[in-house]
């Protein structure tokens, strides 16, 4: 049985995204934000209806841009772009374009 946690763990939606986050992150030299995607949360996806936007929020939502104590990091995977929003060290946005997987199977588990 799950707990809402568990059923909106990034690990637990999307295994294969998490694994390659995790691996991208410890590539680019950021152990610290690797470290937190094991424990990440889906809290919504994003709203936008751009057909190329898989991304979703795992601290807050944030009211407006650019957020206080916010940095951008950015990885390289094999397709799409994956832009994480760190703030206060903590992994509050990922931002995921062109990655027709992740999107479905955000949709389908966010409808
Ligand atoms: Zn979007």
């Amino acid at each position: 049985m799950f707990g809402d946690r568990e059923k909106s763990a990034v690990y637990k939606v999307l295994p294969d995204f998490a694994q390659e986050l995790e691996e991208l992150l410890l590539a680019a030299n950021h152990p610290e934000l690797a470290a937190q995607v094991h424990e990440l949360r889906i809290l919504r996806r994003c709203s936008c209806e751009d057909d190329f936007c898989a991304s979703f929020f795992t601290q807050f939502e944030p009211s407006k841009r650019p957020f206080p104590d916010a940095r951008c990091v950015e990885v390289e995977p094999r397709g799409g772009m994956i832009i994480l929003d760190v703030v206060s060290g903590r992994i509050a946005h990922v931002e995921v374009l062109y990655r027709d997987d992740v999107r479905r199977t955000l949709r389908a588990a966010f409808p």
